[in-house]
């Protein structure tokens, strides 16, 4: 059954750390843009890994430091965070 794809807002989670059995610290702090659902879950878009649905994100409340730089997630963040506020980049 094809789901729809028009009341769906995105939204955005860390994987399910607890359906690996190698949990990885350093990368369970990544936020993922959900993307379809599989066999085991929610993927996310980068095809990497089954998402925690129990905590979602908006995809504007993840930190730029957090978000999954894979393909098929960097594409889907929005890109208007990076204002005149923060000057790290710009001395
Ligand atoms: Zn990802």
């Amino acid at each position: 059954m094809a789901t729809t794809e028009t009341a769906d807002e995105p939204w955005a989670a860390q994987r399910d750390a607890s359906w690996y059995n190698r949990p990885n610290t350093r990368t369970d702090k990544v936020v993922h843009v959900a993307g379809k659902p599989s066999l085991y879950g929610q993927m996310s878009r980068c095809g990497r890994s089954v998402l925690n649905e129990d905590l979602m994100w908006s995809l504007e409340g993840v930190p730029e430091h957090v978000r999954c730089q894979g393909s098929g997630c960097r594409q889907a963040w929005p890109v208007a965070t990076r204002t005149a506020s923060d000057g790290r980049h710009h001395p």
